[in-house]
């Protein structure tokens, strides 16, 4: 059995992938930089766990269905699904292009559902895990509105799986960060502080003492699997930066 991490191949997958590795085998997806995802297999095998990169494109539904059929060859099943591939390509709403705001909208939240969709006969067999990685972005409305769309359509359709799938004893919850230390996070950091954006100042009054690891929203993933009775919850895990 396998867990596939999506977008594992470095920030915030890596640290996810090489997290549940004390306890499960991974399959680390990437979209094009092969040798980082090989860098999180080794971590992944380091911590004595199984692991192979798979390279798809989650927002192509042949490269999922190979992705899951790769997966099945080589594990034999599948425990859970960790929706974390993304992108961030901000802009102005004046400036933003509809294919890239298409594109954000692809990547984050038809390529969730793409891959929930693809492993869902295994998930229901066995009554597995699925864990979107969502953000503050889709609660607060921040970095610009792709992303913020993108990212508050996966909290529905982490509700509605939750109710479906949920009937054959598949957990479905989302975890949403604030800013963790990544290279998504310098690509926002370098877009707010480009833009004159005062939607901004009610949250940023209120920023953590201290920067987010990547650990500790996989510590998050990593409780949403193990307890067995959080349901459609958007965790949010932000160091304060916004109540709900
Ligand atoms: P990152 O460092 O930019 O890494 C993104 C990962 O997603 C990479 O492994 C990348 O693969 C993969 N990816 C992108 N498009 C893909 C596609 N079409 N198919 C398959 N894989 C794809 O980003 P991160 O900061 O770790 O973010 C991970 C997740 O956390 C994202 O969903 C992001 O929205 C969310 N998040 C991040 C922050 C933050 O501050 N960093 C805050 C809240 C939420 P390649 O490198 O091979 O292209």
């Amino acid at each position: 059995m396998a867990v596939i991490v999506t977008g594992g191949s470095r920030g915030i997958g890596r640290a996810i992938a090489t997290r549940l590795a004390h306890e499960h085998d991974i399959v680390v997806n990437y979209r094009s930089d092969g040798g980082a995802a090989e860098e999180t297999v080794e971590q992944v095998e380091s911590a004595g766990a199984s692991a192979v990169a798979i390279q798809a494109d989650v927002t192509e539904p042949t490269e999922v269905t190979a992705l899951l059929e790769r997966t099945r060859d080589t594990f034999d099943s599948i425990e859970a699904v960790i929706n974390n591939a993304g992108i961030v390509e901000p802009a102005p709403i004046e400036d933003l292009e509809p294919e890239t705001f298409e594109e954000v909208v692809a990547t984050n939240l038809t390529g969730a559902f793409s891959v929930t969709q693809a492993a869902a006969p295994d998930l229901r067999e066995i009554g597995g895990d699925v864990v979107m990685v969502s953000s503050i972005g889709g609660t607060a409305g921040t970095v610009d509105a792709s992303y913020a769309a993108s990212k508050a359509g996966l909290h529905g359709l982490t509700r509605s799986l939750a109710r479906e799938l949920g009937d054959d004893g598949v957990q479905v919850n989302a975890v949403a960060p604030g800013p963790v230390e990544t290279d998504m996070n310098d690509e926002i950091v370098d877009y707010l502080e480009s833009v004159e954006f005062r939607g901004h100042e009610g949250i940023d009054t209120h920023l953590p003492q201290y920067a987010c690891e990547p650990d500790a929203i996989a510590h998050s993933v990593e409780y949403l699997i193990e307890n067995s009775y959080v349901q459609g919850e958007v965790l949010c895990v932000n160091g304060g930066m916004q109540f709900r």
